[in-house]
């Protein structure tokens, strides 16, 4: 496999997923196409967040304190955006990160 094509495939577009829920949990279970099912814990997905107050942009350093997030965080919407992401609005007041199919498919422990 030539230089070029990995740098192809690595650019491979995300399929969205089929499916998005909030589980009695509080958790985002993730249907993706082929049948596979992932459960994302609220937390973590905040802790993910890629927002520019939440990482810092140029250097991806991340600003997030996770200690200042609420053990109880949980979505109280979730709004599409465009065919390649998701906007969480938590219930910790943030929600301007948007999180891209890749990265709700890294989220999920899928590649
Ligand atoms: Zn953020």
């Amino acid at each position: 496999m030539g230089l070029l094509d990995r740098i192809q495939f690595a650019a491979a577009p995300v399929e969205p997923p089929e499916a998005i829920d909030v589980t009695e949990r509080q958790e985002l279970a993730i249907l993706w196409p082929g049948g596979q099912r992932a459960v994302v814990p609220s937390k973590r997905l905040r802790d993910l967040c890629p927002c520019a107050s939440c990482v810092e942009e140029g250097t991806g350093r991340k600003l997030l304190d996770p200690a200042t997030i609420p053990d109880d965080v949980r979505p109280t919407s979730i709004q599409p955006v465009g065919n390649y992401a998701i906007q969480i609005f938590w219930s910790d007041g943030h929600s301007t990160g948007l999180y891209t199919w890749r990265a709700l498919r890294e989220a999920s422990g899928l590649r």
